[in-house]
Order: C-alpha cells, then structure tokens, then sequence
C-alpha cells in the first residue's frame, strides 16, 4: 500500500488528486487491476466527478451545506459535527479500475479528496490490485 498526503487550504473545498494516484499506478507497473483510494478521516471524504469545470465541485459543496448546515444543533460538540456527517454522504473510498496501466477515468471525470473541516493535513491511502 502507498500513501501521499494533501494539504487543504479551505474549511471546505474538493481538491483534484487524480494525478498523484495516476502515478502510484505507474510505479506499480500493474497494467490491468484495481486501484482502491481511501481516506482515513472521519470528516474528509473521497468521490469522483467532473474536473474540468470547477464550478461542479463548487455547487456540490454548496448543496451540502445547504443539506447539512453548519449552525444547526448537534449532540457532537467538537464542532464539526457538519463535516463528519458530509463525509458520510461522499464515503471514504472509491475503487477505479485499471486499464492498459491508466485509471479507466471517465474523459471528465477527476478523483477528489473533499476536505469539509480544514485546512488540514490529509493522508490518502492507494491500494492496487493486479487482476
Ligand atoms: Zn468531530
């Protein structure tokens, strides 16, 4: 298994780590497989969606705060009890499958890790299973 990690800028925000797990995959030299990416974070998520037009990610975001407002009332004090129930609703992994030795990645389609209670640190855990 390998990891990278992210650094968040934003409470809220999806940042495009398609590219750094597209390497992982190519120093494995695995040409046909699956590659699970998952975050080990309790309000940090993983999905996947378009990366060409940012404004997507903008207007997930801004619906999930609109589903899960951050000034209602919560029984977890910490806080941030918005962020982990949006991290619930992404869920902390995907799974991609692997083709000629490239994620099999729609034409506009991005990996995202979405932060919900940076900035922070992220680590991201890559698995690759050769098939
Ligand atoms: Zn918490």
């Amino acid at each position: 298994m390998k990891n990278f990690t992210v650094k968040t800028n934003q409470r809220e925000e999806f940042i495009d780590i398609s590219h750094q797990v597209q390497r992982i995959v190519d120093e494995s030299n695995v040409k046909e497989g699956i590659c699970l990416v998952f975050v080990p974070h309790t309000t940090a998520g993983i999905t996947i969606n378009e990366g060409s037009d940012r404004s997507v990610a903008f207007d997930i975001l801004r619906r999930l705060a609109d589903l899960v407002p951050e000034s209602l009332k919560y029984e977890h004090l910490e806080g941030n009890a918005d962020a982990h129930i949006k991290a619930s609703l992404t869920g902390s992994s995907v799974c991609i499958p692997i083709s000629g030795g490239k994620l099999a990645l729609g034409t506009w389609q991005e990996i995202f890790l979405c932060e919900f209670d940076g900035p922070r640190v992220r680590t991201v855990l890559v698995q690759i299973l050769a098939s």
